[in-house]
């Protein structure tokens, strides 16, 4: 049984690499809607120790989430991505 604990326990590890290196990649990048680097905050950012989160549509293109539900809101009723117009 400690083999296998021993296991999971490095592919936690990995896993948590994986994630690290990809969200790492994406701090050179910027907003496709706001131009704003992702490790900043987008424009809509208003209350102070507000969190302004990254999301990625199906298209693997990232947005602040701030930036993409305006962004939807002015789409309705139907959104495409703004960089690739995918729904
Ligand atoms: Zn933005
Ligand atoms: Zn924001
Ligand atoms: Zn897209």
């Amino acid at each position: 049984m400690r083999c296998f604990q021993e296991l999971k326990i490095l592919f936690v590890i990995y896993r948590w690499h994986a994630v690290v290196s990809w969200t790492w990649d994406a701090h050179d990048e910027t907003c496709g809607i706001c131009r704003m680097a992702f490790d900043g905050c987008c424009p809509y950012y208003k209350l102070p120790g507000d969190d302004c989160p990254l999301i990625w549509g199906a298209c693997n293109h990232a947005f602040h989430l701030h930036c993409i539900m305006k962004w939807v809101n002015s789409q309705i009723p139907q959104a495409h991505c703004p960089m690739c117009r995918r729904e």
